[in-house]
């Protein structure tokens, strides 16, 4: 989705090949190029990879030899999240679901319902926008702190964790995280069940190649990640993984 904005950037790099080609001859010119893109490549992975920790440390899996995963859902308080915590409640799993501030004010009930039936809550942004990540430090502050508010609002909880938006880091992001006192959280399981439309590929993507103390990332804005949950719990456990919730797993406080 924001991969346009990447082949803006090599555009732009490219036409800055122009005027060097001018003046770099041959075997130079290619060094020239390469190293520009090279650079820009690392840049870019540095960016969309939080487990790299360039900017900031972010917390993307527990280090554990104990056979135990934790379920995250992003983007909430949204369309299937009650559906989800039926399912989590019939299969006695606490999870963590990083909402986004601009969808409490109409869901206030599921909110209170996430917060009392033992998940934890954690700050995805309030307004989870398109340019979040083009942002000043202080915009971002002030987004995060929108968000807080309308926890506490609701809950009379205060969120610790914050999980970057799009999952992009970078270092005004990195300063916003530091100034509030957040511990960044990643996944090291990537779901994408925002991209794949059959639930068998879904399953086997996630169940494949689990490891102690990974984190899934989900969205219960999700039909299908609704629709899967309950055989993802019972695919999991089948693997002889216990499922608890990332910040017990992590030891780390959920909430300030
Ligand atoms: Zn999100």
């Amino acid at each position: 989705m924001r991969s346009w904005i990447f082949n803006i950037a090599i555009l732009l790099a490219t036409f800055s090949l122009a005027p060097m080609y001018r003046y770099l001859h041959g075997y130079y010119f290619w060094c020239y190029a390469a190293l520009l893109f090279s650079a820009m490549g690392f840049l870019f992975a540095a960016c969309t990879n939080l487990s790299w920790g360039l900017f900031i440390k972010a917390l993307c899996s527990a280090k554990t030899d104990e056979k135990v995963v934790a379920l995250s859902f992003d983007d909430g308080p949204a369309a299937y999240t009650e559906n989800i915590l039926d399912t989590l409640k019939v299969h006695k799993v606490e999870a963590s679901f990083f909402c986004i501030g601009k969808n409490i004010a109409t869901n206030e009930a599921v909110l209170r319902r996430i917060a009392g039936e033992g998940h934890a809550i954690g700050n995805h942004s309030y307004s989870h926008h398109f340019w979040f990540d083009m942002w000043s430090a202080a915009g971002m502050m002030d987004d995060m702190q929108k968000m807080d508010n309308e926890v506490m609002r609701v809950t009379g909880l205060k969120p610790a964790l914050f999980r970057p938006p799009y999952g992009v880091m970078n270092p005004n992001l990195a300063a916003a995280i530091k100034w509030k006192q957040y511990t960044a959280i990643g996944w090291s399981v990537r779901s994408f069940d925002t991209k794949i439309a059959d639930e068998q590929k879904l399953l086997s993507r996630i169940t494949e190649g689990l490891k102690p103390g990974d984190i899934i990332l989900l969205h219960d804005s999700m039909a299908i990640t609704a629709a899967i949950l309950p055989e993802l719990i019972g695919r999991i456990r089948s693997k002889g993984f216990n499922i608890n919730r990332l910040d017990k797993m992590l030891n780390i406080a959920p909430y300030a």
